[in-house]
């Protein structure tokens, strides 16, 4: 299973954007603090392009489709400070494609060239505005009506274009696979060779869930490669329910994908949602506190919408019991600071 799934995975047309591996180590000073479990950080915040993150690890994969469907003008669509729609819009630039960004107002920040949308300005993306309801994702069908909209005055131009799906995530629009999953097989291929030559496997994963494929794309490479290591996805944005269908849905056409027989069952999916709190993207004074303790303890800068909230949930979780003191856990950094610019305000109300 494993050779067969690594060398699956190894015949994906794939470009190279990202520096591998990412860097891994323990947080020794949190775990020491806490008296147990270890917890060791897997960087996908450092992956290289732009500021990194874990968009940067799909678009390795996604950017062949779009490349050998000869798209001219990539269109996709994503939250006002969105790191996809950045790391997207940096990478197509890398390949002279135009990217189009359709970006939601989702919550509290003005759209100033700050934050991601400072890169994206600098980038020279073109940025399309949309009014979406505070605290929530726009629905795909309202997201899709608007990059449809988009592409179709570039076809009237004669452009090629190619809509690839918010985060890369589930297969829909001119992503027909689940390439962003994929990334995420081989990115816990990764972190298990890390592991294993720092003599252990770990027991458990946690990580920010957002749009999905990296939640599946880790269940999978868990289940094939180290069924004992437990996939725990903390939610930004949607409710358990229906989301962990959305992760079961890509999990399953992953699976597919990849020609595995099935190794993951609906309730490996494992999601917490107490931990959107006020809702996606808002910053609170848990959110700040705990990045001043993470930066000041281990040197590592954690975001404010994605990242903060997992080590929020991660920290309870240790507190309630939900794992062991022996256990050895992976958290991974899945990028997205520069969203702390846009949030200075709130950051200070908290911290000041
Ligand atoms: C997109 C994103 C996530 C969530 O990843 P999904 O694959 O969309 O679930 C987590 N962290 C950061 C920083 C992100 O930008």
């Amino acid at each position: 299973m494993r050779e067969k799934l690594l060398h699956r995975i190894a015949s994906y047309p794939r470009i190279e954007l990202i520096h591998r591996p990412t860097p891994m180590r323990k947080l020794a000073a949190i775990t020491a603090e806490l008296g147990g479990p270890e917890i060791w950080i897997k960087r996908d915040d450092l992956t290289g392009i732009a500021f990194g993150g874990n968009k940067s690890r799909k678009l390795e994969y996604i950017l062949p489709d779009v490349l050998a469907k000869k798209a001219e003008v990539l269109v996709t669509w994503a939250s006002l400070q969105s790191n996809w729609a950045m790391q997207t819009a940096a990478a197509c630039a890398r390949y002279g494609i135009k990217p189009v960004l359709v970006l939601f107002k989702t919550y509290d920040l003005p759209p100033e060239p700050d934050g991601n949308i400072l890169l994206d300005r600098i980038l020279g993306a073109e940025i399309r505005y949309r009014e979406a309801a505070k605290g929530k994702i726009v629905t795909q069908e309202f997201a899709l009506a608007a990059a449809n909209e988009a592409a179709a005055e570039y076809h009237a131009l004669g452009k090629k274009t190619y809509i690839a799906p918010v985060g890369g995530s589930m297969p829909s629009a001119d992503m027909d696979r689940p390439l962003g999953a994929v990334s995420y097989v081989d990115a816990f291929a990764e972190m298990l060779a890390q592991t294993q030559a720092a003599g252990f496997s770990p027991n458990a994963i946690v990580h920010s869930t957002g749009s999905g494929a990296t939640q599946a794309g880790l269940l999978v490479g868990a289940k094939a490669l180290a069924p004992q290591t437990r996939v725990v996805g903390i939610s930004v944005s949607d409710e358990k329910e229906p989301f962990a269908q959305i992760v079961w849905d890509i999990t399953e056409a992953l699976e597919n994908e990849l020609k595995l027989d099935p190794v993951a069952m609906r309730e490996d999916v494992l999601v917490f949602d107490e931990y959107i709190r006020e809702g996606y993207g808002i910053v609170n004074k848990e959110v700040a506190e705990v990045i001043r303790r993470v930066f000041t303890r281990e040197g590592i800068v954690l975001d404010p919408v994605y990242t903060s909230k997992a080590f929020i949930g991660m920290l309870d979780l240790i507190a309630k019991g939900f794992f062991k003191p022996t256990d050895k856990i992976v958290f991974f950094h899945t990028g997205g600071t520069p969203a702390l610019f846009p949030n200075r305000a709130r950051l200070m109300e908290f911290l000041d």
